[in-house]
């Protein structure tokens, strides 16, 4: 498994501590992770144990190509079954 690359540009990430694992703090990458929404065919975690989410790795190169194609948004509240303000 390739888990610990970017899914965008196949680059290795590291991790920025030594003392910890790639997947608590990346070096130069962030992690995304989402338990599913209805309506994709690749993952809902409604048919998972509950709390189930997939992650991935992005790394900051890939991410500042594609930053016009990255939404920023505020949550109001802390459950993301509440209501969102977008910027
Ligand atoms: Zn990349």
């Amino acid at each position: 498994m390739d888990v610990n690359k970017c899914i965008c540009c196949g680059k290795d990430i590291e991790s920025a501590l030594s003392s910890v694992d790639v997947w608590e703090s990346p070096s130069d990458a962030l992690i995304f992770s989402v338990l599913g929404t209805y309506g994709s065919s690749f993952y809902d975690s409604i048919m998972e144990p509950e709390g189930t989410r997939i992650e991935i790795l992005v790394c900051d190169e890939c991410l500042n190509k594609n930053k016009d194609k990255i939404r920023k948004m505020k949550y109001t509240r802390k459950t993301i079954a509440e209501e969102v303000e977008y910027e």
